[in-house]
């Protein structure tokens, strides 16, 4: 018995052990909003925005005053916060878009996700994410279990079954698109809650990145038109009541004293925004910019018993100490070896007397930086007409002037010239260790194959030549008449006149391989204008004469048909697109169909088809062509390009059947 007793004491003792080991890994949240500033939180001083929640948070923990984002805007900041390093040493010193560099975090790269994860912990990201929407860079791939959010800025807009607007995600998949923004806050916090909920008994890492309040502004019913603030005090509202949710969550769950909640922004307000950007004052300018107002940013940090209630910590610390910390109170380690900015500020947190700022130096970007109470700028920009920026070298004592009203560069070298070199080696030490951006591989494009459709024509032809291709695509290879510019690169080329048609009809024809099943072409628009009879240039003069006068128009597209004719191709004569009264150069409205009416006894000769574009346009020309120009709208040239498809179709139809 005695030894059994022995036993069970021992077992008591393990798993005591292993439970305070559980106890060691607090659950980590950390709530991220875009572009709030300084001020914007009832206890920074917010005079009009209310924020109970919030307010209740500092009074159970502590406010950061001197907490810094790592760039002033939000994919750098984010990139630096999820890393712990300062945005230029990873690669991504700007903000991503979609569709355009594909570019991200890349995935190389070790996140405080991946960190956490490996040691144990469950993870998620509910919110904005803008560290790359291909595929390899979504949260999924950085490090968590599950994400729900728009993948980029909420003005960032993709088009999808002819809607435009971001998308909503979950995971890797659009679920909804455009997202209906005015309910998103309301649903990331149940989200939010739910993967509380379902993780209670493991340790878990939420992010949480707001899309709000970061332009444009929504707000549910519940919060919008509530705030002495305006739609941006609203939105700040709900986001407050979204952090009360929670920390009820927290509480109730009894998971209060075992979790670490984070408040803070990715950057400053911007400002040029009006009454919906934030404020950042007392602090100068804002978002875009390294003056304090741009990085400083709000901060509350919460774990009751652990982080003292009811203050405040007045020391240099920042988003890229996130990493560190996180890992620190996780007992996680780090597995790359690669070079990181942030330092752990555990002993911040817990208020330990004496504790003092892991940075000598805290750089913003590459041309400023804050050691102590000095902080210098060797350039910078400002968003604030009032306030330009410069001129540098500036040096501020943040102690004294938090506004950064008065350089004092000129009374302190030797602190200008200490500050200039740690910017300096600061530089140099990034140049040497910088990691590269992510790059994700362009798409493959199908291999070229299908019937071959070459495009001749004026700038109508050019509006329509790329909704053409998309409505042919996978059918037939549509090419235009193209010409190398002085940098080598190939470019639709307007085919204008028959006078250019003319010379430019074999080189045309030559191109790209030749070879061609169906050549859709159209000349007259160019023709018919009127130019001055000394000079050959443009004019709005109805006495001056046409570029072509009709005899000369027959004559020259006779010839230009004969060479196309000799091609073997079908053939489809596009007719001369109409265009309102008083157009520059000068074209008589009549003179459209008079040169059309020349067209088509040419075609009727040779058995050429005539796709109408002209009687096709002109019943719709308010709709369809842009006021007062010979050019159409984007929605009138995928109107014409619909009617030249159905052409190029039945052309290519007939040539299978060898007629
Ligand atoms: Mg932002």
């Amino acid at each position: 018995m005695k030894h059994l007793a022995l036993v069970t004491a021992s077992c008591w003792w393990m798993l005591a052990a292993v439970s305070s080991t559980a106890a060691q890994s607090p659950n980590l949240v950390l709530i991220f909003t875009d572009d709030q500033g300084y001020q914007d939180i009832g206890c920074f001083g917010s005079p009009k925005i209310k924020t109970p929640h919030l307010d209740r948070m500092a009074a159970e923990g502590r406010r950061f005053t001197n907490f810094y984002s790592a760039a002033p805007v939000c994919s750098a900041s984010r990139a630096a916060l999820l890393t712990g390093s300062y945005c230029d040493r990873v690669g991504v010193t700007g903000v991503f878009f979609p569709n355009r560099r594909r570019q991200g975090l890349n995935p190389k790269e070790e996140t405080v996700a991946e960190i956490l994860r490996t040691a144990g912990y469950a993870t998620a990201c509910v919110g904005k994410w803008h560290l790359g929407d291909e595929p390899e860079f979504l949260p999924t791939r950085q490090g968590f279990d599950s994400y729900y959010g728009i993948p980029y800025s909420n003005d960032m807009r993709i088009r999808r079954n002819g809607k435009s607007g971001p998308p909503l995600m979950r995971n890797e998949e659009i679920i909804e698109h455009p997202a209906v923004q005015s309910t998103l806050t309301r649903r990331y916090t149940a989200e939010a809650v739910k993967f509380i909920e379902s993780n209670r008994q493991r340790p878990f890492f939420l992010y949480l990145p707001h899309t709000m309040p970061h332009v444009p502004l929504f707000a549910t019913d519940e919060f919008r038109g509530k705030s002495a603030r305006g739609l941006y005090g609203d939105v700040i509202e709900e986001i407050d009541w979204s952090v009360g949710q929670i920390l009820e969550t927290l509480k109730k769950l009894g998971l209060d004293k075992r979790t670490l909640v984070v408040f803070t922004s990715d950057n400053g307000p911007w400002l040029t925004k009006k009454q919906n950007g934030g404020s950042a004052l007392p602090l100068r300018d804002g978002k875009f910019t390294t003056y304090e107002g741009g990085m400083r940013v709000p901060c509350i940090m919460r774990w009751p018993s652990t982080v003292p209630a009811g203050t405040a910590c007045e020391e240099v610390a920042a988003t890229i100490d996130v990493l560190p910390t996180f890992a620190a109170l996780a007992g996680a380690r780090r597995k790359a070896e690669h070079k990181i900015d942030g330092r752990s500020i555990v002993p911040l947190l817990k208020g330990v007397s004496g504790a003092k700022s892991p940075h000598n130096a805290y750089f913003y970007r590459m041309g400023a930086v804050r050691s102590g109470q000095w902080k210098l700028m060797l350039g910078g920009r400002s968003t604030v007409k009032a306030q330009p920026a410069g001129p540098f070298p500036a040096l501020y004592d943040l102690a004294s002037d938090i506004a950064e009203t008065t350089n004092v560069a000129a009374e302190h070298p030797e602190i200008v010239a200490r500050l200039t070199r740690l910017i300096e080696d600061h530089r140099a030490d990034i140049r040497q260790n910088k990691r590269p951006v992510g790059q994700a591989p362009a798409p493959e494009k199908p291999a070229a194959s299908g019937p071959r459709v070459l495009l001749l024509g004026d700038s109508i032809s050019m509006g329509y030549t790329r909704p053409v291709r998309d409505l042919l695509a996978g059918e037939a290879q549509v090419f235009r008449a193209s010409a190398v510019n002085k940098r080598n690169q190939r470019r639709p080329e307007n085919c204008a006149g028959t006078d250019k048609g003319i010379q430019q009809i074999d080189r045309w024809l030559r191109a790209d391989g030749g070879k061609w099943d169906v050549i859709h072409f159209n000349f007259g628009l160019h023709d018919l204008k009127r130019v001055h009879p000394e000079t050959g240039k443009n004019s709005n003069d109805p006495n001056h004469p046409h570029q072509t006068p009709p005899s000369e128009y027959r004559k020259q597209l006779t010839e230009i048909v004969r060479k196309l004719k000799k091609t073997g191709a079908k053939l489809i004569f596009a007719t001369t697109t109409p265009y309102p009264d008083g157009v520059k150069p000068r074209r008589d409205v009549a003179d459209a169909a008079r040169y059309n009416a020349v067209a088509r006894d040419i075609m009727k000769e040779r058995d050429i088809p005539i796709n109408d574009l002209h009687g096709f346009a002109l019943p719709r020309l308010a709709k369809i062509q842009k006021p007062k120009n010979v050019h159409f709208s984007r929605a009138g040239s995928k109107a014409l390009a619909k009617q030249v498809v159905r052409h190029i179709r039945a052309a290519l139809k007939n040539a299978r059947r060898g007629q």
